[in-house]
């Protein structure tokens, strides 16, 4: 590597993005790119979470550091010894770690000439489709919003409750797209009992499972509301990196890996194959982020059963892109070399 170098981006989100936490109208992160001999690049992004105790001035802060450790490493093909030194360094900043573990993933395979899910040996006709997330509105906003991801042809809606009304909310969804696979997240909005009442006309309703339906410490809660047995459960907020898997594994069927919470590609790999360990299934999700950092994640898709990848799509402008998803769809077969990810404005 000759040259790093950090962008840190504001970028408005389409509309506005609303979960049971909060609201937000933007998003930033901070664009990692690393230069060869050759002129080659290798791109990446930190999407950092408040919940998570990060910011874009805490990943900035550190990315120097962190890029100093790939650059002193040397090849960025020893991704293990890079992630390594990263996690030792700033082990609370899995965001920027995760931003230089894309990069150096890219640039290797770019260098091999190859796409990163080839590097990695898996097959792209095996990621399964993104859904697409209806944000909280009023029962009308999130029907329209819904109508307009199924008119777009995005075949699974991924809707966000924990409100005063969430079942006006999910029937007026139902109503406007009849034929939508539904998934919900209450992002830890419910209490057990709650949750319990809600799961069963959420499964009379043709939900296919709820992800984070309790607070995420709350594993007795999170096992109580499985029990119940009306709808499987996903466990996101409650299982942040692989060391988290077995403490839920008795309480849920699926878990979220996303490489903002747990620190970039092979973090998330392990967490995919621990969870597999336990006998759970695994969806890979993402934060409202760019495609610098969501390709990343993309090439990873024919290692889960559920793949909610739509950070990009949420954007109102991404100045990057990479992996196409039309319809939903996890286009891997376009990528000819790396993740794919270029700025839009330098192809
Ligand atoms: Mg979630």
């Amino acid at each position: 590597m000759v040259a790093t170098d950090t962008e840190r981006l504001t970028l408005p989100v389409d509309g506005s993005f609303t979960i049971s936490r909060g609201s937000s109208e933007t998003t930033t992160v901070v664009v990692v790119r690393l230069t060869d001999e050759d002129g080659r690049r290798g791109i990446g992004a930190a999407a950092p979470a408040a919940y998570y105790g990060e910011s874009a001035d805490s990943a900035e802060s550190v990315l120097p550091e962190l890029l100093d450790i790939a650059a002193e490493v040397g090849d960025p093909s020893r991704q293990q010894t890079v992630e390594r030194a990263m996690r030792e360094h700033a082990p609370g900043e899995a965001a920027a770690r995760a931003a230089v573990s894309v990069a150096i993933h890219d640039l290797a395979a770019t260098q091999a000439g190859e796409p990163l899910y080839r590097r990695l040996g898996l097959d792209p006709a095996a990621a399964p489709a993104t859904s697409y997330t209806v944000g909280i509105d009023s029962p009308a906003g999130m029907a329209s919003a819904a109508q307009k991801a199924a008119g777009a042809g995005y075949p699974i809606l991924k809707v966000k409750l924990g409100t005063d009304d969430d079942r006006a909310r999910i029937d007026a969804i139902r109503k406007t797209a009849p034929q939508a696979r539904i998934r919900v997240d209450a992002n830890g909005a419910w209490t057990p009992e709650e949750a319990i009442e809600k799961m069963e006309w959420l499964a009379n309703a043709g939900v296919e499972f709820v992800e984070q339906p309790v607070a995420a410490e709350d594993h007795a809660g999170l096992a109580r509301v499985g029990d119940a047995g009306f709808l499987p459960v996903a466990a996101d907020e409650s299982c942040v990196t692989a060391e988290d898997v077995p403490a839920v594994a008795d309480a849920v069927d699926i878990v979220v890996v996303k490489l903002m919470k747990c620190g970039g590609i092979r973090p998330a790999i392990r967490q995919i194959e621990t969870a597999r360990a336990h006998g759970l299934e695994v969806m890979l999700g993402c934060m409202v982020e760019s495609m610098a950092s969501l390709a990343g994640a993309c090439h990873l898709a024919p290692l889960v059963e559920y793949a909610d990848l739509d950070g990009s799509l949420l954007l109102a402008d991404d100045p990057y892109e990479g992996v196409s998803l039309p319809s939903g769809q996890i286009d891997l077969s376009a990528v000819e070399a790396g993740t794919g990810v270029e700025r839009v404005d330098e192809e």
